[in-house]
């Protein structure tokens, strides 16, 4: 660390133990700055998924004539596939068929050996290209 320092410095500047720290600092608050306009975009991404579901459900709920209570249930189902009743889909990790390596549900086709997952659903699909073409719709 010290080294870094003094060759942005020439090598030659007394060393500054305070100017250090400031540096550290400075990038630190730059980064935390980052982060926290990461954190807003995802904020505002989640309220306009949350609009959108909302409307979807209404729209199917009236269409249908279904209650929150049926939705609730469905929610539920739909978590309990990964075997705990937690708020959360946990990814399961699944086998390739063909090469039997391990195969990502984000890609929809062995890493390895280029077998399509036929099992996987367009939700398992989601991977972070797709997310960020989703954020920009949405934006
Ligand atoms: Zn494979």
């Amino acid at each position: 660390m010290d080294n870094y320092f003094w060759s942005l410095l020439g090598g030659e500047v007394e060393r500054q133990p305070d100017l250090e720290v400031r540096v550290l600092a400075d990038s630190a608050g730059r980064k935390a700055s980052g982060l926290k306009g990461d954190i807003d975009e995802l904020r505002q991404t989640i309220d306009k998924l949350v609009l959108i579901t909302r409307a979807l459900w209404e729209i199917i709920a009236e269409s249908r004539g279904l209650n929150d209570e049926y939705l609730i249930n469905k929610v539920n189902e739909i978590d309990l596939r990964d075997g705990t009743l937690d708020g959360k889909m946990k990814t399961s990790i699944k086998k390739c068929p063909s090469c039997g390596r391990t195969m990502s549900q984000s890609r929809g086709a062995c890493l390895y050996c280029g077998t399509k997952d036929t099992e996987a659903n367009p939700f398992d699909r989601i991977n972070t290209d797709s997310r960020k073409d989703l954020t920009q719709w949405l934006m």
